[in-house]
């Protein structure tokens, strides 16, 4: 614990205009932690240079172990009030929370000094209850373990050992190369970004194998992955089982074409002329492109950029609605040159709209018919083009070849003529009218389904099971974050990359796997060191567990979203602390209190809300309300908020959390036996447009605050006193909002707390 603080408060930015210094200063001095604070100071610019060169000369002569800079939001200035290992620091938001945001209540004056009272208060208790954590720093492996041989897997082999490090590769197949190796050509993938070129497979084939920190393994298979980020034991089989010790894993097993059954409305198995662009690119890929009907080459080829055929609108009539048809069952073809060995699965989606893959591959496949078959011509019909930044050049040059005709189309029927051509139909075309065209073949596009869709499992030995979860949430793809932490899955240590995360051009998937490199390389230094991954990066904190009161009851084993925490046969919790990224869910979970950290526990949140000053009589004194603010998006929310000049009631307290899947259903019960007239936990969105940091927090929480309800209501106190917001980082306009919903909806609707005063 912190024992001997210095506790200095700011009077710049507004602060010292708003605020009178000395009672703030009393508040520390006559307040019940007078004895830990040796130090109570104001100064009127706390970040400047003079005022840090005080606070260091008074950690050096009274022996301080923790500073309280009561100033601006923790968010800024981070990097300023640091002051070495042995010295923690806390930091209450006067700045943000108390001042800019402040507004004044008719009825009840003088609420800003209490406000800043509270908060002070609640900054040095904070700290008087934080231990500065010994990181448990375990000797780690180093090589990484790369899944597939695809472009995606072998040049992330190729960028791991240019860092360093040693590489095994493990391909399923007999050879390298994957999907780029049954390709003619990709699309442009350097200046003047004109033309389809070379993949470069074979190349980077050959320097892979050439690289000594490369150890590749072909008809090979990860058997299981049983261990913990730098702790990884992998048990592959290749022609014999062998066992490798593993820093991290970069997966990059890409995808299997989607269920061709989709395809059945386009025509697909009852048109022998309709074909995938799959089946096309590899008979271009063989040397020959050949109607399968009859084996000789057509003049006319159609690529079609989208599935979705227009069944209320006819040729020639006015269209309303278009819808996707059902899929048809699937109906083999003859000749299938590609079989989906997981067509019988229920899962590979419909592509119901044109996306920038199915847009590039008809150009790519227009060029193909070009540059192979002399005269032909080829007609590219597209819902949307979607041709994003430099690719905009490609579909220009296609533009300007007299033989590829670009026209936006919707798509009302694909019929059969007698002498096997395929009668493409279309409405709202750049021609102005309904269009009939007639084509030697059509060209559908294929669906990418990642592998993992099929395959969810890589064998994990983990409590929680072999796979990753959630996947239905992202239709397969096992990237759990797309917006802040790409090629992070849920199984730290196991990095995403490719065709596996969402599909991607071959351009991009290179780019994606030195990404997933970088990643890999991050997780095991940060193992290494005993500290976190993102998000919270560099935490050296842990779950430490008091296994005299374990109950076994498991909800920390079955709720932790990374999978952290194993157990024994007896249901007693097993940490893997590499695995963990220290979101406090476990702690949040457990109905004994056995989890804390040593700087965030639940005795130091619980003490904290017990500092904030809660008035017998809700008349003369206004209400409180306690609003538990997730660290991640919300509270950089209400900064920003502040920043602009927003304000909310004066009667709320916030209290920063890791994670709303940290809340611990005692810290409401507390606040509200104290009399506090609500509780508003405030996070990240969940469900399956979550942006929650820790993927299932937020939702976890929700469900924690039902039974939290239900235990109030039979209490007596209405359920209602605690409610879930969700807000992302750039709804700050939208805050203010909430906690006034909630004030006028709940807390003058109610009342008081009928605990009040008790
Ligand atoms: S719930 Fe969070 S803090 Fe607890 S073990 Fe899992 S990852 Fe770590
Ligand atoms: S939630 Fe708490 S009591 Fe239950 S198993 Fe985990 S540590 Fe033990």
């Amino acid at each position: 614990m912190a024992e001997k603080l210095g506790v200095y408060i700011c009077s710049g930015c507004d602060i010292g205009k708003a605020l009178e210094m000395a009672p703030l200063l009393e508040a520390v001095t006559k307040g019940k932690n007078a004895g830990i604070c040796p130090v109570v100071k104001q100064n009127p610019v706390l970040c400047s240079p003079d005022a840090v060169a005080e606070i260091e000369a008074d950690i050096a002569a009274n022996g301080l172990d923790g500073v309280v800079v009561c100033a601006c939001s923790p968010r800024v200035k981070w990097d300023i009030f640091q002051f070495g290992q042995g010295v923690q620091v806390e930091r209450v938001n006067l700045r943000e929370q108390c001042v800019w945001s402040f507004r004044e209540d008719d009825k009840v004056p003088g609420l800003l000094p209490l406000m800043a009272k509270d908060y002070i208060k609640m900054g040095v208790m904070k700290l008087s209850k934080s231990r500065i954590p010994a990181p448990e720093v375990p000797e780690t492996f180093k090589t990484i373990l790369v899944l597939g041989g695809g472009m995606t897997g072998l040049t992330a082999a190729l960028e791991a050992a240019k860092l360093g490090k040693d590489v095994v590769l493990v391909e399923r197949a007999a050879t390298l190369g994957g999907k780029a190796a049954t390709m003619y050509k990709t699309f442009p993938m350097s200046h003047p970004y004109l033309k389809a070129e070379d993949t470069g497979v074979d190349q980077l084939i050959a320097e892979v194998t050439a690289n000594a920190k490369i150890k590749v393994l072909t008809s090979a298979e990860l058997v299981s992955l049983e261990g913990a980020p730098g702790l990884y034991s992998a048990t592959v089989n290749a022609g014999g089982e062998q066992k490798l010790d593993i820093g991290a894993v970069v997966l990059a097993t890409g995808w299997v074409p989607g269920d061709k059954s989709f395809l059945a409305p386009m025509g697909y198995g009852r048109i022998k002329n309709v074909v995938t662009a799959a089946e096309f690119e590899a008979m271009t890929k063989a040397g020959s492109i050949v109607r399968p009907s009859d084996g000789k080459a057509p003049a006319s080829v159609a690529f079609l950029t989208d599935v979705s055929l227009c069944t209320q609108g006819t040729v020639g009539g006015t269209a309303e609605v278009c819808a996707p048809v059902d899929p048809l069952p699937e109906t083999p073809a003859e000749g299938e040159a590609e079989v989906n060995p997981y067509a019988d699965k229920e899962n590979a989606k419909h592509l119901a709209y044109s996306s920038e893959l199915t847009s590039l591959v008809a150009l790519k496949q227009a060029g193909y018919v070009r540059e192979k078959l002399g005269e032909a011509v080829a007609f590219v019909l597209y819902d949307h083009m979607m041709v994003p930044g430099i690719n905009e050049r490609y579909y220009k040059s296609a533009q300007d070849d007299a033989g590829i005709m670009l026209s936006k189309a919707t798509i009302t029927a694909v019929t059969e003529d007698a002498d096997g051509g395929v009668i493409v139909a279309a409405k709202d075309t750049l021609l102005g009218a309904d269009i009939e065209l007639k084509a030697d073949l059509v060209v559908l596009p294929t669906a990418i389904v990642p592998v993992t869709a099929h395959e969810p499992t890589m064998n994990l030995q983990y409590r929680q099971g072999p796979g990753f979860p959630d996947l239905e949430l992202f239709d397969g793809f096992v990237d759990s974050n797309y917006v802040c932490f790409p090629y992070e899955t849920r199984r730290t240590g196991v990095y995403a990359a490719g065709c596996v995360r969402q599909p991607m051009t071959m351009a991009t998937a290179k780019e994606d796997a030195a990404g997933a490199v970088l990643k890999a390389v991050q997780c095991i230094g940060s193992a290494n060191r005993g500290v976190a991954v993102h998000p919270r990066s560099g935490d050296v904190s842990f779950p430490v567990f008091n296994f005299q009161r374990c109950t076994q009851c498991k909800r920390c084993t079955e709720e932790c979203p990374f999978g952290a925490l194993d157990d024994d046969e007896k249901g007693t919790p097993k940490p893997n602390p590499t695995r963990c990224r220290r979101c406090g869910t476990c702690m949040g979970a457990c109905p004994e209190r056995v989890i804390s950290f040593d700087n965030y526990n639940i005795d130091q949140i619980g003490s904290m809300i017990k500092e904030v000053y809660v008035p017998d009589d809700m008349v003369a004194g206004g209400p409180r309300v306690i609003v538990l603010v997730c660290e991640n998006d919300a509270y950089p929310a209400l900064d920003m908020a502040a920043f602009r000049g927003k304000s909310w009631s004066p009667f709320v307290r916030f209290v920063p959390v890791r994670c709303l899947g940290s809340v611990n259903a005692i810290w409401v019960a507390d606040a509200i036996s104290k009399g506090v007239d609500g509780v508003i936990m405030l996070g990240c969105k969940y469900g399956p447009d979550y942006q929650c940091h820790f993927v299932k927090g937020s939702e976890l929480c929700s469900r924690r605050k039902t039974n939290i309800a239900e235990s109030l209501g039979r209490l007596g106190v209405e359920a209602e006193r605690v409610e879930q917001y969700e807000v992302s980082i750039d709804e700050y306009d939208k805050v203010p909002a909430l906690i006034e919903r909630f004030m006028t909806e709940v807390i003058t609707k109610f009342g008081p707390n009928p605990f009040k005063g008790y």
